[in-house]
């Protein structure tokens, strides 16, 4: 699948569209989700036109696909979501459920999470 520039990630990337920013360096951007699903549930985006994971870890610069990471983790510890703990998700492609073609990782806390998938 080719990257739609005005995904609303995209959007939100370059400020046409607001978000509830909690993190952003020259690498990611994180910001809480608009329909939580969890009492903390915060998206990490990378700064580029990636689709998916796939697209992601094939195509990134290293420096991106560390910081991103760092990012998301770095977030998470500003959320207040460490010691306790939390739940990272990638959705990817049809079958993952993917909505937003620019891709993310969600990150979800503030309960306990259970094994099962949705
Ligand atoms: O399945 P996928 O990970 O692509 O889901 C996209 C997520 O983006 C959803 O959880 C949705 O609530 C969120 N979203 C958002 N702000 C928007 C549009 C979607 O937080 N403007």
């Amino acid at each position: 699948m080719e990257y739609d520039r005005n995904n609303v990630f995209a959007r939100i990337l370059r400020g046409e569209l607001p978000c509830k920013k909690v993190f952003e360096d020259e690498h990611a951007l994180a910001f809480h989700d608009i329909n939580p699903l969890a009492p903390v549930h915060v998206l990490v985006v990378p700064k580029g036109e990636y689709v998916s994971n796939a697209d992601f870890s094939a195509r990134a610069p290293d420096a991106l696909v560390v910081g991103f990471w760092r990012a998301v983790g770095t977030t998470a510890k500003m959320l207040g979501l460490e010691p306790d703990g939390y739940r990272l998700v990638a959705n990817h492609g049809p079958n993952g459920g993917q909505l937003v073609f620019h891709f993310h990782v969600h990150i979800f806390g503030g309960r306990q999470m259970s094994h099962r998938m949705g």
